[in-house]
């Protein structure tokens, strides 16, 4: 198999959501499910099914067979055949059972393994406006002017209290007095995911734009085509569906925002730096590239009217209690849930969703958890 073969195909066996959503992308945990058969054979008609209830798998199509396994709802299943009786020939964590269809969806979209932590090391960020020197002092040429908020490449420490970085593949020195060292942050390994936790503790790398980028197609509170109208492809496509869900129900949503850029998150927290000062901004203001906004997954809606767009009024209303009813049926959560601050750090936002697929959103949904929690991640 090619390498690229060889990632869709243990991506179709991946079992996400439980035991090896710690795992990670990587191909040690994947290996162990141990397949049996002949990979190349499974690969092109294998599908992905998702358990809607936690569920036995058996060891023949029928009840009255062995149990082999038991695995809970929003388990990821790959299967590459049918059985009788509506029965399912699956594998799981190397064992092959079946199950019943009954309580099997097959999976659509995608539903990658979850976010591994990033290892731990120092993520530091430039205080103020900071100016990257030729050598450790100001009498060092300027290179280049970053923003407070800036993530920095630091390689070294150098004399008197400089510090030795790397800007845009060249070796730069900066004053240590305006850079921190922020404890507990960490740089996400896996941006691109559909279920990437970005978080105050969890942020993306420096500069980071997702790929597919599109304009939603969904009304919006504004009538500009600007960068806070698109989504991640897949994104976009699922909060139309949502939309014309709602509206079938007698529900009208708007959009207000959904994806920011990073230089815009960049530009708008030097802004507040240079008023208030880095502490005060950092206390009501998100980090560049901790905004779940950066991913373009994220969006924040409001009534039909307009009005309540990103405001505690906007609990309690129809589109509110219909959003948190309905969204995860089109693959999104509630990223903020009421009570959860101390896991989520935000207090309850009940317009801000976020797209994580369909598998992982009804798991989320309906355990009543968040996305930290799904993913063991703080
Ligand atoms: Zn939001």
């Amino acid at each position: 198999m090619t390498e690229v073969n060889k990632q869709r195909f243990y991506k179709k066996l991946a079992v996400t959501g439980l035991a090896f959503t710690l795992v990670g992308a990587g191909t040690l945990g994947l290996h162990s499910l141990n397949f049996t058969g002949e990979p190349t054979v499974a690969s092109a008609a294998a599908e992905t099914y998702t358990t809607t209830a936690n569920l036995n798998i058996r060891s023949g199509p029928s009840t009255s067979n062995a149990i082999v396994a038991t695995v809970k709802q929003g388990t990821q299943l790959t299967s590459t055949e049918q059985a009788a009786n509506g029965w399912l020939k699956v594998s799981y964590q190397g064992k092959t059972g079946y199950v019943s269809t009954q309580y099997v969806k097959e999976s659509t979209g995608s539903s990658e393994p979850a976010p591994a932590p990033a290892p731990a090391a120092s993520v530091y960020v430039a205080t103020a406006n900071l100016n990257v020197r030729t050598t450790a002092s100001t009498s060092g040429a300027v290179m280049a002017t970053l923003k407070a908020g800036t993530q920095l490449d630091v390689t070294a420490k150098a004399a008197n209290g400089w510090l030795k970085i790397t800007y845009q593949g060249k070796a730069g020195y900066v004053s240590g007095q305006y850079v921190r060292a922020l404890a507990g942050m960490k740089v996400v390994s896996n941006p691109e995911s559909i279920q990437v936790v970005v978080n105050k503790q969890n942020k993306l790398p420096e500069n980071y734009v997702p790929k597919d980028l599109v304009y939603t197609t969904i009304p919006f509170t504004f009538k500009e085509q600007t960068e806070k109208k698109k989504m991640r492809s897949e994104a976009a496509a699922a909060i139309a569906q949502l939309f014309a869900g709602a509206k079938k129900q007698g529900v009208t949503l708007l959009g207000v925002s959904a994806y920011r850029s990073h230089a815009t998150q960049s530009a708008l927290f030097s802004s507040y730096v240079q008023r208030d000062g880095y502490d005060k901004a950092a206390t009501y203001s998100a980090l560049p590239g901790t905004s779940e906004h950066e991913t373009g997954l994220g969006i924040d809606v409001t009534k039909g009217d307009g009005t309540c767009a990103a405001q505690d009024c906007f609990g309690g209303t129809k589109e509110a209690t219909w959003l948190d009813a309905h969204a995860a049926e089109y693959g999104f959560i509630i990223r903020y849930p009421k009570g959860k601050e101390a896991v989520t750090g935000y207090k309850y936002e009940p317009w801000h969703l976020r797209y994580v697929g369909k598998p992982v959103a009804q798991a989320i949904k309906s355990k009543g958890i968040t996305l930290e929690e799904y993913y063991g991640i703080k």
